[in-house]
C-alpha cells in the first residue's frame, strides 16, 4: 500500500448561489475545499447562517475538518444604478460621477455614487477605475458635487461596480456600519475566520477582535491588503499583519490599485513577509476566471496558482468561480491538480530554518528543530503534533517541507482553524482519554489505521509536558512505527 497522497496548499472557495446547496457543498469537500468563504458583500445575515450550518454537517459527514471564513464587505466605493440594466462607454466619452443623482437615474452621461468624499478625494488627471479595472476614466474638472471624466478605456458598465483610483488613496474607513452589524450576526454564524477588507491600519483589526469579543468570538482575523498605501508603507502594514492571524493577497482591489506589473512583486513579498512572521496567507482573486464559464482553465491560469505555491502561499482562493461559476467542483480539481503539480518541485521542500535567527521560546525551538529534522531524516513520514490551540502545527508550517504535519487535537475550533495552514493535516485525537504512558503509541495506532504510517516508517512526534496546556511544547521524539 502507498501511503496517502495529501495536497499541502489550501483550498478556499467562495459560497454563492452556484454553490450554496448542501449537495454541492457535499461534493466540494469531496473535491478538495478546506475553506469555505462566506462573502457579506452579498446575501442577508440569515442566508449566510444557514449556509454556515450546511457546512458543518457536510463536513461533519464527510468527516473532515473544514474552516468557514466569514468576509466582511468593508468600504467599497460603488456607482450607483442605472436606469437600465446596464450602459456603454467608448473611448473619448464624457462622463460624470454626480452626487446628486440617485438610485436608478445613471444614464450613459453620468451615475450616482454615495461616497460623499469624492469630490474633495480626486483631482484633475486622476485616473479612476471602473469595475475592477476593466474600464479607465481620466478626471477632467471637479465641481461641488461632480467629477467629470473622459473615457480611456470604455466597455460595458452596469450598476454597482466598484470604483478604484490607481495608485490609491480612495478610502473611506475600514469597519462600516454594515460590517459592525454583519459582526453581530456572526454569532450565529461561528466562522473561524474573519477577513476584514480594505484594512488600513493595525487598529481596524484591533476594532474588529473587540466588537467579535463581545460575542465570545475568538474567529481568527485575516487583513485583506488590497489598498495601496497601505503596500506602500512598511510600518503600518508590519503592523497590521502583526495584529493579524493572516492576510490575504486580495489581488482583484489592489492590483487595480497598483497595477499587475507592480502585484507580482508584491505577492512575492507578502507571503514571503507573512510567513516570517508566523501569519498565514492567502492568495486570492481571478486565479482560474475562465473557468467561470468553461470547463477547463487555460494554462495561464494553472501557472498563476502554481506560482502562488512556490511563491510560499498557505492557501489560493476561489471567487465567483464556485460562487456564481458554471463548474464549481470542476474548477475545485483543477486547482486542486495545479497546486499537486507545483508541489511536486523540489524548492516547495527545501528551507532556510531561520538559520540566521534566535528562536523566541522553547514552542518555536521544537517547531522549527522538528522540521529541520523531518526534512534531513529520510524514514521521518510526518509530524505528530499533539496541540491544543494549533500553535506548534502552525509554527512547523511556516517553513517548507514536504511531510505531512499532523495536527492532533480534541478541539474542533483548533482543527477547523488548522484547515487553512499548508502542510497540516488536522485530525481529531482526545489525548486526554488515554493514559499518560499509553498516548504515543495510541497516536501511531491511529495514524496508522488512518493510512497516514505503516510499520518500518517512523514518525516524529512534538507534545508538552503538560498536555493540554496551549503554547507549552517542550518535547520533541522520534518514534519508529512497529
Ligand atoms: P473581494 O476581495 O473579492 O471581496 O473584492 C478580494 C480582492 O479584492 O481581491
Ligand atoms: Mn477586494
Amino acid at each position: 500500500m502507498t501511503p496517502k497522497v495529501n495536497r499541502r496548499t489550501k483550498i478556499v472557495a467562495t459560497v454563492g448561489p452556484g454553490s450554496e446547496s448542501a449537495d454541492m457543498i457535499a461534493r466540494l469537500i469531496q473535491a478538495g475545499v478546506n475553506v469555505f468563504r462566506l462573502n457579506f458583500s452579498h446575501g442577508t445575515a440569515d442566508q449566510h447562517t444557514r449556509v454556515a450550518k450546511r457546512i458543518r454537517k457536510q463536513a461533519s459527514i464527510a468527516g473532515v475538518y473544514v474552516g468557514i471564513l466569514a468576509d466582511l464587505q468593508g468600504p467599497k466605493i460603488r456607482i450607483s444604478s442605472f436606469r437600465d440594466e446596464a450602459i456603454q462607454l467608448a473611448q473619448g466619452d464624457r462622463f460624470r460621477l454626480d452626487l446628486n443623482l440617485g438610485e436608478g437615474e445613471g444614464d450613459s452621461h453620468g451615475v450616482g455614487l454615495d461616497y460623499r468624499e469624492l469630490c474633495t478625494s480626486v483631482s484633475r488627471g486622476d485616473i479612476l477605475l471602473l469595475d475592477d479595472g476593466r474600464l479607465r476614466l481620466r478626471v477632467e474638472t471637479v465641481t461641488e458635487s461632480a467629477v467629470d471624466c473622459t473615457v480611456l478605456i470604455g466597455g460595458k458598465l452596469s450598476s454597482r461596480k466598484g470604483i478604484n483610483r490607481l495608485g490609491g488613496g480612495l478610502a473611506a474607513p475600514a469597519l462600516t456600519s454594515k460590517d459592525m452589524a454583519d459582526i453581530d450576526d456572526l454569532a450565529r454564524v461561528e466562522p473561524d475566520f474573519v477577513a476584514v477588507s480594505f484594512v488600513s491600519s493595525a487598529e481596524d483589526i484591533y476594532q474588529t477582535r473587540k466588537l467579535l469579543q463581545k460575542h465570545n468570538l475568538e474567529s481568527g482575523i485575516i487583513a485583506k491588503i488590497e489598498r495601496a498605501e497601505v503596500v506602500a508603507d512598511e510600518n503600518v502594514l508590519n503592523g497590521i499583519i502583526r495584529a493579524s492571524l493572516g492576510v490575504m493577497v486580495a489581488r482583484g482591489d489592489l492590483g487595480v490599485e497598483v497595477g499587475d506589473a507592480q502585484l507580482i512583486g508584491i505577492q512575492k513579498s507578502l507571503i514571503a513577509k507573512a510567513r516570517a512572521m508566523d501569519r498565514v496567507v492567502i492568495t486570492a482573486t481571478q486565479m482560474m476566471e475562465s473557468m467561470i464559464d468553461n470547463p477547463m482553465p487555460t494554462r495561464a491560469e494553472v501557472f498563476d496558482v502554481a506560482n502562488a505555491v512556490l511563491d510560499g502561499t498557505d492557501a489560493v482562493m476561489l471567487s465567483a468561480e464556485t460562487a456564481v461559476g458554471k463548474y464549481p467542483v470542476e474548477v475545485v480539481t483543477a486547482m486542486s491538480e495545479a497546486a499537486l503539480g507545483a508541489e511536486r518541485q523540489s524548492v516547495t521542500r527545501t528551507s532556510r530554518y531561520r538559520l540566521d535567527r534566535q528562536f523566541a521560546d522553547a514552542q518555536e525551538t521544537i517547531a522549527m528543530s522538528a522540521i529541520y529534522a523531518a526534512n534531513h531524516y529520510g524514514s521521518v513520514r510526518g509530524i505528530a503534533c499533539l496541540t491544543e490551540s494549533g500553535s506548534t502545527p502552525l509554527l512547523m508550517s511556516r517553513l517548507s517541507s514536504g511531510l505531512p504535519i499532523f495536527g492532533l487535537s480534541s478541539n474542533a475550533q483548533t482543527l477547523q482553524k488548522l484547515s487553512l495552514c499548508r502542510g497540516v493535516v488536522p485530525l481529531f485525537f482526545d489525548a486526554s482519554v488515554f493514559a499518560a504512558d499509553e498516548v504515543e503509541s495510541r497516536a501511531i495506532e491511529f495514524l496508522m489505521d488512518d493510512g497516514y504510517l505503516f510499520k518500518g516508517d517512523s514518525i516524529l512526534l512534538t507534545k508538552g509536558t503538560e498536555m493540554g496546556q496551549s503554547g507549552s511544547t517542550n518535547i520533541m521524539k522520534i518514534l519508529p512505527v512497529n
